[in-house]
């Protein structure tokens, strides 16, 4: 429907349910097969005007997590299937979290793990001019893994260059080198060699094309593509597998030995990498629970689509595009994961399902139950939300219920404080208690929700 320029910016949201085919739902809430998503998508004239908005939208996000009572980061992500070049994950910081993220301890470099730079390193402790000792052949009778081989030679696994197999959908079978301290990074690895999937070629596999067995491939004379990790270019003393059974180099110099058809970041950062972003920070690493992510697609859809618009001159023209979604269902979960205690849940404010829980100690006593019936009235009338707990159960496991669910403010109606005219409030959160008067307990309550609110 959209034809002008002059009809753009937009934004179009909606809040559904989805459903996604989940090999693994677990965590209750986190990763269900039906949940709640916010999606929203807004079209721009120009890229100007779409980071712009992606701008808003990221400071947006930040502050409805902040009001959500989250301790979270933004950190930057993959754009994985959606595509696009430039992403933002907001992630809530979570021991039980599935997302493995980096962050620098100076600057303010975040990442998601699988995304996360490695910073590429100049040797250090040789002169390079100096030359190698030489390329030396030695058995290792049944020594496969890098562990395995290290202990066998007494050397250290970042002196060794491991040699792995990768199917890539395209180019075939490519050898992938790092070091044995390293970690390949698999979306690293397809970014480099432009392919979809790439997935670790079975023993078979590998046997057909080079007539080896994994454990003691290594890339000196290896008749396949290959490219390896930044880590290993410059390499000396190295070891690595000789393609024959049982035995392996020591002594290996990248520079004399062997040429990777090309070196690239591939490996997962660690914790104690040096920041790629500052001189003097380092990694540390943390889990989360990821609640939002930005994008900025620019026109990847809407050249793909058809999607255009008319401009001043009257030109076609694709629109530019940013989508940004919050996962609702998972956003309660992570919330409840920050924020509770032994007795139970300690729901923040702005979302938790009620403001106030009115806990009449023994409903079935009418002045209690006046009291209590009359507040309310009074406070859902002044559009406070408020649970009123009517059940006819003994005092302990009104309280014990009430902590556990956790509603933030509960107000206690009993005998005892009837007698002085009082109600008490108390505070989910800190246990503070308070008794008012219960001539002014409504509005009293009311300004407790409201300056709570206001964060
Ligand atoms: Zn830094």
């Amino acid at each position: 429907m959209v034809r002008s320029y002059r009809e753009i910016p937009f934004n179009l949201y909606q809040i559904q349910t989805k459903f996604r085919d989940e090999v693994r739902p677990r965590f209750g809430l986190m990763r269900g097969r039906e949940f709640i998503m916010k999606d929203a998508y807004s079209f721009h004239a120009d890229a100007e005007d779409c980071r712009r908005e992606y701008e808003n939208m990221f400071a947006t996000y930040k502050r409805i997590f902040n009001r959500c009572g989250l301790n979270f980061r933004p950190v930057e992500a993959d754009t994985g299937a959606i595509g696009g070049s430039l992403s933002h994950e907001f992630q809530v910081l979570a021991d039980s979290g599935e997302d493995a993220l980096m962050s620098c301890n100076r600057c303010g470099y975040a990442a998601n793990a699988m995304k996360a730079e490695v910073r590429s390193q100049r040797l250090s402790g040789r002169n390079l001019k100096e030359s190698s000792p030489a390329l030396k052949k030695v058995a290792t009778p049944g020594k496969k893994s890098v562990a395995e081989v290290a202990e066998f030679l007494s050397l250290p696994p970042d002196k060794f260059i491991k040699t792995m197999i990768y199917k890539a959908d395209q180019s075939g079978l490519v050898a992938v080198l790092a070091r044995g301290d390293h970690e390949i990074n698999e979306l690293k690895l397809k970014s480099v060699l432009d392919c979809q999937e790439a997935v670790l070629a079975d023993e078979a596999e590998v046997g057909k094309a080079t007539r080896l067995t994994p454990g003691f491939l290594g890339p000196i004379g290896l008749k396949l593509r290959v490219v390896a990790d930044r880590a290993i270019q410059g390499i000396r003393g190295a070891v690595a597998g000789a393609n024959e059974a049982n035995y392996h180099y020591v002594e290996v110099d990248q520079e004399r030995d062997f040429t990777p058809s090309a070196f690239a970041d591939l490996r997962m950062a660690a914790a104690g990498d040096p920041c790629p972003r500052c001189d003097d920070g380092s990694l540390e690493s943390y889990r989360g629970i990821e609640v939002g992510q930005v994008f900025y697609l620019g026109k990847k859809y809407s050249e793909a689509m058809g999607a255009t618009y008319l401009d001043a001159e009257g030109r076609e023209r694709p629109l530019e595009m940013g989508c940004y979604g919050i996962g609702i269902t998972r956003l309660v979960a992570a919330a409840i994961e920050q924020n509770h205690d032994a007795n139970g849940i300690i729901w923040p404010f702005a979302i938790a399902p009620f403001h106030v829980l009115l806990l009449p100690v023994h409903y079935g006593e009418k002045p209690i139950r006046e009291v209590a019936d009359g507040l309310y009235d009074e406070l859902l009338k002044n559009g406070i939300e408020v649970l009123l707990d009517n059940r006819d159960e003994r005092p302990g496991v009104k309280f014990k219920d009430a902590d556990l669910i956790g509603i933030p403010l509960r107000v206690t109606v009993g005998a005892k404080g009837l007698e002085r005219g009082c109600v008490e409030t108390r505070l989910r959160r800190d246990g503070k208690t308070q008794e008012i008067p219960l001539a002014k307990a409504a509005v009293k309550i009311q300004s407790l929700v409201t300056e709570a609110l206001r964060v």
